[in-house]
């Protein structure tokens, strides 16, 4: 036992000395994978053979390989000594030559991470059955041993050997299929641009495929599940639209000889933008309903986007994600543009930054940092770069994310790579811009007061936090004779300023027009202005902020107004939201409910949803304007209206139950009406088939978001037997860690009571001997108990 610890220790030692020679002496260039994956045992055998450039003087190499077991290692063909522990292979005292090396290594593994075995557990037949990647950041260490270094590059070969009942799909073009005995085929696919390893994507299952060419003729593929044929305009929507606007807009053509889109069961995020194969969770496999509650379109952006930003050009390190995400995530507001126009364009910006300045709020860490999370990464990055894209103009723009991708094309990049761009193709020095908005925390919050005196208006400008030393702000004055702007510098001292058009009279005035600046800014502003800052205003923000401003100068007459702005119907679903929401404080409640009837009559389905949330205690009238969305155009109306009806005891609702749109309709996604519906008929009529199709969604023949809903159904409900039992803990060791955290919090609550403790304590009984290893650890962890 001693020996072995300290060999263990010896060889983590040796390892970590390793890694500094092995990043300064060689260079990893192409990786040829051969896999045999075993879905009996979620297990993967493979063959991977790693070329790379060695320096003078090399006698040592490591690769990361996460408790894998070794079956042969050669270096250029010849069996060598090696060592290895649970988390790296290594060899030292064999002389390398200098220049190109291959090592091979044969291989064993049961990973947790990287490559995931969805379904094959189902007995029912139900679940597809896949096999999928997810590497990002260092998790393909846990199924192929390599350099797992993302700023090491590499071209590609993967091979998969698999059963010919499947599609296999891999990065790259497929070189060829080939038949081999006993019913398995061969898929070879070939990437000759190199990539960084986290990367590598293979998906394998029973997909159909539509294949497309983008207008630069790049072969585009779009699998989808065979049984979901009919919605694929749907959950594809604007697909060639969007690839063919994305080569426009990055100013440089697509960098991979291909683009495919996979979708696969239980992905634990969105997407991910694996080269030249995207997968994506088939959560957004959505149908002309679901679409107007989730839809694929803007992933679809995102993802195509990161095949140059991040894909193409990648950080050096988790410091500079910004990088991947701020342009992957603008390029998809500039999609969305293209597909929805302008205003849609304003609102997502609008809401994007009430995202940063919510993350400003819980920490300060700045954008430029491994720590900064989602909210900057995503849309504090994105807000950047189109506050850059002001600043330098369109076309030197676009010049300089040209030169930033030429220069640095399948190399690594950090922020100042961007910087060296504007300096080289602008002569223009950015570092202020980028020490401000990059590697300082927070975002300024102020405040305006103001008021009008002879036809001046005089802006009280109060500082609430101020990150930077100053930051220059616009004004639009908006007069009988035009526009005009002033502009002023905020620094960390109030002031007032002046605005004056030249004695022009002053129809309202707008701060930060056009959100030029992310900033978040409370503004006070005297009722009229307000007024004609709605009525002449063509800005979708401007016209929102008049709507939120009025209430708040509680001029009388301010609800009539509001109505009428909910009645004419604004062009945007979000100022009639909020006119109809101010108006909840400014009526009685019989009026208020006769506004929600009116909005949830309206033609946009995006206001109707608004206001169905506003429903309380719906009376007679209203209910029936909530009756007739139980067939809605979106699955969130529809649930909610189902819950509304059966929480007043509608005898209406309580037949709707088993009705044929509830109850066979799959409620995409994650079945949340079937669900509701199942629940109810569980609960109020104590119906036994109800209860037992709810049982069955908690299995592992759905997916996890359909099984998070029926366990939250279940846990209400409070019914445990050995059957559900066994469903809960098959949740508990899934790969899905939602599901995972889903199912372990219900079992723990279980637990503690006694009636259900002694139903899990039998369960555990009765299938310890089956456990893994892992699922060993995981229930002594849950339960406080040993398993041995
Ligand atoms: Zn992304």
């Amino acid at each position: 036992m001693k020996m072995i610890m300290s060999r263990r220790l010896l060889g983590i030692c040796i390892w970590m000395g390793f890694v500094s020679l092995l990043r300064a002496q060689t260079d990893f260039t192409h990786m040829d994978l051969e896999v045999w994956p075993d879905t009996l045992n979620s297990a993967i055998h493979g063959k991977v053979k790693l070329r790379f450039q060695a320096g003078e003087g090399t006698d040592s190499i490591g690769v990361n390989g996460i408790e894998m077991s070794y079956d042969a290692v050669t270096l250029n063909g010849t069996s060598i000594p090696y060592s290895s522990n649970d988390k790296a292979l290594w060899f030292a005292g064999t002389e390398v030559r200098p220049g190109e090396n291959q090592l091979e290594i044969e291989y064993n593994c049961q990973p947790r991470k990287g490559i995931f075995f969805i379904g094959w557990d189902d007995a029912s037949g139900v679940s597809p059955r896949q096999v999928w990647t997810q590497g990002q950041g260092i998790d393909h260490r846990h199924w192929i041993p390599h350099k797992d270094d993302q700023t090491d590059k590499l071209t590609l070969d993967i091979r998969i050997h698999f059963s010919a009942d499947y599609q296999a799909i891999a990065n790259g073009e497929l070189v060829s299929r080939t038949q081999e005995e006993g019913g398995t085929s061969l898929w070879h696919y070939h990437l000759g641009k190199p990539m960084s390893s986290y990367l590598i994507a293979i998906a394998i299952g029973k997909y159909d495929s539509v294949q497309t060419r983008g207008k630069n003729g790049v072969p585009l593929t779009q699998y989808y599940y065979p049984e979901r044929e009919k919605d694929y305009s749907w959950y594809y929507a604007h697909n060639e639209d969007i690839f063919n606007f994305m080569n426009e807009a990055v100013g440089m053509e697509f960098p991979w000889p291909n683009y495919k889109q996979v979708p696969v069961k239980d992905f634990h995020h969105g997407a991910m933008e694996n080269t030249t194969a995207t997968i994506f969770g088939d959560f957004f496999l959505v149908d002309e309903v679901a679409f107007n509650d989730r839809n694929y379109t803007y992933v679809n952006a995102h993802e195509l986007a990161h095949q140059w930003f991040g894909n193409l050009v990648t950080a050096t390190g988790s410091d500079h994600h910004w990088l991947h995400e701020g342009f992957a995530t603008y390029y998809q507001w500039l999609s969305e543009r293209n597909l929805y126009g302008e205003d849609h364009f304003d609102w997502l910006r609008w809401e994007e930054a009430q995202l940063v300045f919510e993350a400003s709020r819980s920490d300060s860490v700045p954008l430029g940092n491994g720590k900064a999370g989602s909210y900057r990464f995503y849309q504090k990055g994105a807000w950047v770069l189109q506050m850059l894209k002001d600043r330098l103009g369109e076309e030197d723009y676009k010049k300089v994310i040209q030169h930033y991708l030429q220069k640095n094309a399948f190399g690594v990049v950090n922020t100042d790579s961007l910087n060296s761009s504007i300096r080289q193709v602008t002569s223009k020095d950015f570092s202020g811009f980028f020490n401000d908005w990059v590697f300082t925390a927070g975002e300024p919050v102020v405040k305006f007061r103001s008021t009008v005196k002879n036809g001046i208006v005089e802006l009280e400008y109060i500082p609430v936090y101020m990150p930077f030393e100053s930051i220059p702000l616009r004004v639009k004055v908006k007069h009988e004779e035009g526009a005009t702007f002033s502009s002023f510098v905020l620094g960390s001292e109030a002031k007032t300023f002046k605005l004056n058009p030249a004695g022009n009279k002053i129809s309202y005035w707008v701060i930060n027009p056009d959100m030029e600046q992310l900033m978040s800014i409370h503004e006070e502003k005297p009722y009229p202005f307000w007024i004609s800052q709605y009525e002449e205003s063509e800005s979708v923000i401007d016209r929102y902020l008049a709507v939120k401003g009025l209430k708040a100068s509680s001029e009388k007459g301010t609800g009539d107004y509001l109505l009428s702005i909910l009645e004419n119907t604004d062009e945007h679903y979000a100022v009639r939201a909020e006119a109809l929401k101010q108006m909840k404080s400014l009526s009685n409640e019989k009026k208020f409910n006769g506004y929600i009837a009116y909005a949830l009559r309206d033609e946009d389905v995006q206001l109707q949803k608004e206001a169905i949330l506003l429903v309380k205690d719906p009376d007679k009238k209203l209910l029936k304007n909530v009756s007739e969305l139980r067939k809605g155009r979106s699955y969130i109306l529809r649930n909610r209206a189902l819950e509304l009806g059966i929480d007043v005891s509608d005898p209406e609702a309580n037949r709707w139950l088993y009705d044929d749109i509830y109850t066979s309709e799959p409620g995409i996604p994650g079945r949340k009406v079937e669900i509701s519906a199942l629940f109810y008929r569980a609960m109020l009529f104590n119906d036994k088939e109800a209860l037992q199709t709810l049982k069955l969604r908690t299995s592992q023949a759905y997916d996890f978001i359909t099984r998070m809903n029926a366990i939250e159904a279940m846990s209400v409900i409070g019914y445990l037997d050995e059957e559900v039992c066994g469903y809960y803990f098959n949740a508990l060791f899934a790969y899905n860690w939602q599901l995972r955290r889903k199912a372990s919090e219900l079992l723990k609550s279980y637990y503690a009571h006694n009636k259900s403790k002694k139903v899990i304590l039998q369960y555990i009984e009765n299938h310890k001997n089956d456990f893994s290893d892992f699922q060993k650890r995981v229930v002594s962890a849950t339960f406080e108990l040993n398993t041995d």
